[in-house]
Order: C-alpha cells, then sequence, then structure tokens
C-alpha cells in the first residue's frame, strides 16, 4: 500500500489522479499529515466519508511507534522508535535556548563501519523510506508539542547518501510549504563522504551539506573510516570543492578530534591546507570516550590549540560540544538501544 506521508507534492497529485479524485485534494491531505500531523484517515473531516474510506483501502500512513523516551541531564532526548516490521531507530531532540534541533535516521543500521561509532559496529539492516524519515519528525511534534523544532540534522543512523532517493523525497517533503515547513536553510544532510552521491544530491537540491571528515591524511582516515580506501581524501576534497553550494552557504566539516591520533599542531595545519579551496567550516568534536577502548578523548587544551591554529589561518571552526552522552543519544552513539 502507498505510504501518504512518504509522498512528494507531485506523487501525492498522481496518486489522487490514479484514483479518480482532483488533484487539489494532495494539498490537502499533506497539510493533515504533515501541518496537523493526523495519524489515520478518519481525522480528516473535510474530505467525503466515501473518500476516507477509499483511502484507508488504497493507502496507509507510517506512524513509528514511540516504545520509550530517554531524557539526558542536559535536556536532550532520545526516541526509540520500532518501525512496522519491528526494526528500531533513534530519533535524537536536542533543545536550543532559541529553537530545538532533530536529529534523524535514514537507515536501521550503517554498512559503512566507521570505527568511532555504535551504529556501524550495529551492520547495515534495510533503509528506511521517505515517510519514514519524515513520520519521525511528526511523531516528535506529536510527543513534545511545546517543542520547537526548525533545525533538521539527517545525521541520526545510518548514511544519509547511501538511500538517497528516499533522503531526496523527505527532504522535499519537510520544506515543502504544505508539509512540516522546515527551511531548507535549517536542514542539514550528513555524509560520510560518497563523491557521486554528494553532486547528484548538490545538483537535485538546495540543502546544506556535512562531511565526516575526521582525518587529514588517507592512513588516519582508512584506519577509522573503511569508505576512504574506496574514495580518498584527495578525491572527496576536489567533490567539495565543486559541491554546487546554494549562495551564502558553507558546507560543514565534521572534525571528531581523538587523543594523538588526528589532534596535532600538524594536523590542524594539514586540515587547513586541504580545506583552502573549500567554503567549509569547521566543527571539532572532542571525540566521545565511551564509545572505544581504542581511542581517547583529546586534551582541551590541545582542542583548543587546534582550533587557534584554524581561526589563525581564518578557517571558522566552533568546538562542539557531545549532548546527550549520559543516555547515548551523543554523536556516533545511537545504536537502537537504551
Ligand atoms: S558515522 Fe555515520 S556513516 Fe559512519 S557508521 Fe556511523 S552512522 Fe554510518
Amino acid at each position: 500500500m502507498t505510504d501518504l506521508g512518504g509522498l512528494t507534492l507531485p506523487e501525492l497529485q498522481d496518486f489522487f489522479e490514479r484514483i479518480g479524485e482532483k488533484r487539489y485534494r494532495a494539498t490537502q491531505v499533506m497539510t493533515w499529515i504533515h501541518g496537523k500531523r493526523a495519524t489515520s484517515f478518519e481525522d480528516m473531516t473535510d474530505l467525503s466519508k466515501s473518500l476516507r474510506a477509499t483511502l484507508a483501502r488504497e493507502a496507509c500512513l507510517t506512524t513509528p511507534r514511540v516504545t520509550s523516551i530517554s531524557c539526558s541531564v542536559d535536556d536532550t532526548k532520545k526516541f526509540l522508535m520500532a518501525m512496522a516490521d519491528g526494526e528500531f531507530i533513534e530519533t535524537v531532540l536536542i533543545p536550543g535556548p532559541d529553537y530545538d534541533t532533530l536529529c534523524v535516521s535514514t537507515q536501521v543500521g550503517c554498512a559503512m563501519g566507521c570505527r568511532i561509532c555504535r551504529t556501524g559496529e550495529l551492520g547495515f539492516k534495510r533503509n528506511l523510506s521517505s515517510g519514514e524519515i519524515v513520520a519521525q519528525l511528526n511523531e516528535v511534534r506529536r510527543q513534545e508539542p511545546q517543542s520547537n523544532i526548525r533545525n533538521v540534522v539527517f545525521m541520526g543512523m545510518g548514511e544519509p547518501l547511501a538511500n538517497l532517493e528516499s533522503t531526496v523525497a523527505a527532504v522535499q517533503i519537510m520544506t515543502h510549504p504544505s508539509g512540516p515547513q522546515v527551511s531548507w536553510r535549517r536542514l542539514t544532510v550528513s555524509t560520510a563522504g560518497l563523491p557521486d552521491k554528494m553532486l547528484e544530491l548538490g545538483r537535485r537540491l538546495r540543502v546544506k551539506l556535512a562531511v565526516s571528515l575526521n582525518a587529514v591524511t588517507n592512513e588516519q582516515r582508512n584506519h577509522i573510516m573503511p569508505i576512504n580506501r574506496k574514495h580518498s581524501i584527495e578525491e572527496l576534497v576536489s567533490t567539495l570543492e565543486q559541491y554546487p553550494l546554494p549562495r551564502g552557504i558553507r558546507i560543514t566539516i565534521e572534525y571528531v578530534m581523538i587523543d594523538d591520533f588526528n589532534d596535532s599542531d600538524a594536523d590542524a595545519k594539514q586540515l587547513v591546507k586541504l580545506l583552502s579551496h573549500v567554503k567549509a567550516k569547521v566543527n571539532l568534536i572532542p571525540f566521545n570516550d565511551d564509545l572505544s577502548s581504542e581511542f581517547r578523548a583529546p586534551k582541551p587544551e590541545q582542542v583548543a590549540r587546534f582550533q587557534d591554529i584554524l581561526l589563525s589561518k581564518s578557517l571558522t571552526a566552533i568546538v562542539r560540544k557531545s549532548r546527550g552522552r549520559d543516555i547515548l543519544a551523543a554523536c556516533g552513539q545511537l545504536a537502537g538501544s537504551l
């Protein structure tokens, strides 16, 4: 059955035409699903009874079941959601002073196998549909009506670009005026670095891009991100240089800092060199050493030195605090469990 929550407006218009209805019904139903967050066709009271019955017969609405919510001491909340087939994913709500950020998953598990990430340890189970991605936002808004989610980051479980079609459709739905109305300027798709898919994403959508670089040499990156054996740092950086960026937008480079591994002054200088032709800003994320016995968190004074070196070369660099560490909701901690 067709999940109407996972259809873009043109797809929804085609659906209504196929069942012998007027195309304008699409906007009406899209608003019910994403604006009023209806969970059944019965709720759509301005549709005739017979149309509601047809929809119940021909289509469905994905509504993941929230099976638990864990709350961190820093107010970050992690939602464990059961999908219709019994698989679990996690979605994280990160409150901010003015508005909140939601981190959504795009796959159950992940095939990328990054050694600094618990999701990678799970292996890949399956892709999420566009409806399952968008439903995470609708469901958290339903559960937390007082939340003010304006930022959405595709940084939860999975590699979004390995599930490109669902990711593109989910972004199109989330940013549509009849959808959940997230501004594309506040929507970020994160990737471990799949060059062809990155360029395709940039050609098809206006969206912000974040790339997990995490290393400045192939030797370092091969060790923590197996994808680098297929696509080297040089290939990745050249893709970033060609990426069709919307005006006024920079690519976010995620750099997880690991003690005595990629956090030296020389590494900082090499990072500046690598990014010299990329419109980029850098997020420095001190490694969370609950994740591994192999790597350690960097010393705070070295994080500050590293940041200073980038700033001294006019490269914007922000140190990101890991949120939700105590409930395993921080970067790299999502593994479909509580
Ligand atoms: S860091 Fe991202 S791409 Fe790498 S294993 Fe974890 S979820 Fe997958």
